[in-house]
């Protein structure tokens, strides 16, 4: 039934737009099946277009300078020969032992017979060239700016290695961590992976209970945990969570208490150990999915092609250049953080930024500055960092070349914004379990907002029915993909794989246009079933963000007389005296109306904040458990700061 409403992309009201970026995307068809043939037209009659497709292509000098120029060949060689586009790239990197094969596709596996380390090649591999470069920035909770540089942070990881490798940590060996973004949580990460170890990252603000699970789950041997982290300006203790989550349990505790110097010169003490080498398989980290649809699961991820693949998306799909500052705003115990505020960018021997407290504390006004005097040229962030910059009015100048987006859809309305105030958007759709971008929108592509983009080299990617079939363009299913790249998880715990038939199910909900372009819905699981219709969040949601006075909204389906009822969560962005509330909900009810086409006028409530989860999702499910007084399962992966239930 999915499908059953299509999406409307009004070519023929665009023709010009549409004609050129047909040019330039003719040669991605030939290559890529997506264009197949359209299957008879099953498909009810698609409804009024809930958004104007527009075609912008980047300002020339950004496209000109592109790391990337030519998409088409860059894709055809990926799938057509993976040795001869990612060996190249991947010779760059040091490897102890070649690999007998870049990819084989019966195992899905990367650099298979592959030797290699991926702290040697974060780290020692710069050292000749680099030595004496920044590294890394960091600012911590206290608003100490340090400076790292390849050579301090190669000395002091090695040094931390070796102290671990006291501890009796050996390679293979699982150690978890509980510490906030910043220098000691960057160093334990690379510590880990030089003697083969295997970090786990556990975000603070995670429970006792929830830290124990994870503890007990991952099967940890040692736990390094700092005492207390900053969140808003505010210092939050962490001694008491951690002494609470492994009570009765026999696990050692490293700890790093701030001002306090004992971690430190336990570290200088320490005898400097060298990286091991390590299959490509070998696992470099555990880390949990964000828990948006349920219990976070456990993903595992190897050094050999993890290494290539992130590394390859921050050169050709960031575009990062030699000398560039990077920044992510993600947490370095979030996905996001690992792959780009951490591996990627030390990787190709750049300068990333981490910060402790939220990105826009104390204000945005403080995270533009903070941006232009440490020379940030390109950002990686969220969509819910971008609504919050946008609810408060226009930006201050920054050096910004580029601003990636990830973790949620990329509405239009938030897209402008961000092309009009901070730099070029750049969404890009990932998980955790693929490590890197596959979908995204390379500058040397023209944009169209509101739609992720295209699958990069590397990626396969269609969308289906329940049964796995494919449908033809402007029909919504669920996207799947055939073949994930370098970056992909090599071992999953605590689920269900999501390769099943030959397809990895990715529990997205999308729609392709003619052009191969990718809209990503919401989730397949939050789909709302409206009349014969079926609604993505996000489409609910892109819609009401078109509103002036909407700074962000969630949509989910409650059960309803036919179906399901919409309801929308909207955060005005000023607040709503109680006695104006009715007639704004009524404004945007017609409003969500004019852009949603024939369905039931949807349900509109007010909140003052979203739960969230920490990597800065929208968490519907419990929007809907509160709303229908339901439970709301496992929420060990929410913000914190959620206040609950105040919708009206
Ligand atoms: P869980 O798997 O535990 O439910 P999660 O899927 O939110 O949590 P992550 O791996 O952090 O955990 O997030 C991946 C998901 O985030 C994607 O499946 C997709 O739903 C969403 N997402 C990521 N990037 C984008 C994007 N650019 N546009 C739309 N959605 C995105
Ligand atoms: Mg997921």
């Amino acid at each position: 039934l999915l499908g059953a409403l299509g999406v409307v992309v009004p070519a023929r009201r665009f023709p010009f737009a549409f004609s050129r970026l047909a040019r330039a995307l003719s040669e991605v068809a030939q290559v890529s099946p997506y264009l197949k043939p359209p299957e008879p037209p099953s498909l009810a009659p698609p409804p009024e277009a809930s958004f104007r497709v527009e075609v912008i292509t980047p300002p020339a000098g950004l496209q000109e300078q592109a790391n990337l120029q030519d998409f088409a060949a860059a894709y055809r060689e990926a799938l057509e020969d993976p040795e001869g586009f990612f060996g190249p790239f991947a010779r760059e990197f040091f490897w102890e032992r070649p690999w007998e094969k870049a990819y084989d596709p019966e195992t899905r596996r990367w650099f298979q017979g592959g030797l290699t380390n991926a702290a040697l090649n974060a780290l020692d591999r710069h050292l000749p060239a680099k030595g004496q470069q920044v590294a890394l920035l960091t600012l911590d909770g206290e608003g100490r700016l340090e400076k790292w540089t390849y050579r301090e942070l190669q000395e002091l990881s090695a040094r931390l290695a070796g102290l671990l490798w006291d501890l009796g940590v050996r390679p293979g060996d699982r150690v978890a961590l509980y510490m906030p973004t910043g220098a000691e949580a960057a160093l334990a990460l690379l510590a880990l992976a030089r003697i083969g170890a295997v970090h786990v990252a556990l975000p603070v603000g995670l429970g006792p209970e929830a830290l124990r699970e994870r503890l007990r789950q991952s099967q940890a041997r040692l736990l390094l945990a700092a005492d207390g982290y900053y969140r808003r300006g505010q210092r939050v203790p962490l001694r008491p969570v951690v002494e609470a989550a492994i009570a009765g349990l026999d696990l050692p505790v490293l700890w790093h208490a701030r001002g306090n110097t004992e971690f430190w010169e336990r570290v200088s003490e320490a005898k400097p150990v060298d990286p091991v080498p390590v299959p490509a398989h070998h696992p470099l980290f555990l880390l949990h999915t964000s828990g948006s649809t349920g219990k976070p699961k456990g993903v595992v991820h190897g050094h050999g092609g993890y290494m290539v693949g992130v590394a390859w998306a921050l050169r050709y799909l960031f575009d990062l250049k030699p000398g560039e500052v990077f920044h992510t705003t993600a947490d370095l115990f979030w996905v996001v953080g690992h792959s780009f505020g951490l591996y990627a960018p030390l990787f190709l021997g750049g300068t990333t930024l981490l910060v402790e407290d939220r990105p826009d504390h104390p204000s945005p006004a403080a995270f533009y500055q903070r941006l232009a005097r440490l020379g940030v040229d390109v950002l990686l962030t969220s969509p819910t960092l971008l609504r919050t910059l946008r609810r408060h009015g226009e930006a201050r100048p920054t050096r910004l070349r580029l601003v990636g987006s990830v973790g949620e859809a990329l509405s239009p309305e938030v897209w402008r914004w961000t092309r009009e105030n901070l730099a070029w958007p750049l969404d890009n759709w990932w998980q955790t379990e693929l490590g890197a971008p596959a979908l995204a929108t390379p500058l040397a592509l023209p944009a169209k907002p509101g739609f992720v983009g295209v699958p990069l080299p590397g990626v396969e990617a269609r969308v289906v029915d329940e049964r796995g079939e494919v449908l033809p363009p402007g029909a919504k299913g669920h996207l799947v993909l055939l073949r994930a790249g370098p970056a992909q998880m090599v071992d999953l715990l605590g689920g269900e794989s999501p390769w099943q038939g030959g397809l990895y199910w990715t529990g997205d909900l999308a729609v392709m246009d003619e052009e191969g372009y990718f809209r990503i819905l919401g989730r397949s699981e939050e789909v709302i079933k409206v009349g014969e219709a079926r609604l993505g969040t996000a489409e609910v949601e892109a819609a009401a963000l078109t509103h002036p006075q909407v700074a962000e909204a969630a949509a989910i389906g409650v059960p309803g007389e036919e179906g399901e009822e919409i309801v929308v969560f909207v955060v005005p962005k000023q607040a709503v005296p109680e006695e104006l509330k009715p007639l704004l909900a009524e404004k945007l009810k017609a409003h969500l109306l004019r852009h949603l086409g024939p369905v039931p006028p949807p349900r509109v409530l007010f909140a003052e904040s979203l739960p969230r989860t920490r990597s800065g999702k929208i968490l519907r499910r419990l929007l809907k458990a509160e709303l229908l007084g339901l439970d709301p399962g496992d929420t060990s992966g929410l913000e914190d700061t959620y206040g609950g239930g105040k919708a009206s």
